[in-house]
């Protein structure tokens, strides 16, 4: 059966707003629908949101933002929460690792860049230089390229995603560059887990591979 990620995950969207501009951006057409905010390009806050964190589970926390938009008041306040709730798994994810500066994050705040081709791959090194923490992972969605032989050391955990609607200019992930990225991570002991529209439209359900990391299970029983 296929895991639709957000029963396990949940999304707790304390901060909404964005000016990275992705042509595919998801969030943003989701804040202009129900009119969430103003200006999708000035991040708000609402930090009582957080206090979902309190809760044991897994929580996505910038499904609606990037981590290097956020002020340190609601970095820190998502720390503190994480910090006394350490069964918890709180999940960030930048485009701008080389904007931020971390070095004081709790073992269960796990830290994560977004790799969709090549171009992108600097960010691994940036986010392993300016982050400091103990579980790192990364989000290949939506994968635009093989990326060939990359460096995956150190990163526990990878999500692997097509793009989904129907923008113009729409690449489809292609089976033999999830193929390559899959046994990569294979090699450095990386936990994969496939989106739904991944298994659906590109790979089959007899492909799908949808593994969470033991520290998920753990905050998920
Ligand atoms: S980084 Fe995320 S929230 Fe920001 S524009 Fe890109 S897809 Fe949207």
């Amino acid at each position: 059966m296929v895991i639709c990620i957000k029963d396990k995950i949940k999304n707790v969207n304390a901060v909404i707003g964005c000016n990275i501009g992705c042509r595919y951006c998801y969030a943003k057409a989701v804040a202009k629908r129900f009119h969430l905010v103003d200006d999708f390009t000035k991040p708000i806050a609402d930090l009582h949101k957080l206090e979902r964190l309190r809760k044991p589970g897994v929580y996505f926390l910038t499904g609606m933002s990037d981590l290097y938009l956020w002020k340190k008041e609601w970095v820190d306040k998502s720390f503190e929460l994480l910090r006394e709730s350490p069964r918890t798994v709180g999940i960030y994810l930048t485009k701008a690792p080389n904007k931020i500066k971390l070095d004081d994050v709790p073992d269960n705040a796990w830290m994560g860049v977004t790799i969709t081709s090549k171009a992108d791959l600097w960010r691994l090194k940036a986010l392993k230089e300016n982050i400091k923490c103990k579980n790192y992972h990364i989000t290949f969605e939506p994968l635009f390229e093989d990326l060939g032989d990359i460096d995956l050391s150190g990163i526990k955990w990878i999500v692997i995603g097509t793009e989904t609607g129907n923008c113009k200019g729409k690449i489809d992930a292609k089976k033999e560059w999830v193929d390559h990225l899959v046994n990569v991570a294979r090699e450095y002991g990386c936990k994969i887990f496939f989106k739904e529209d991944l298994v659906y439209n590109i790979m089959g359900e007899e492909k799908s591979i949808q593994e969470l990391t033991l520290e998920m299970e753990e905050a998920l029983k």
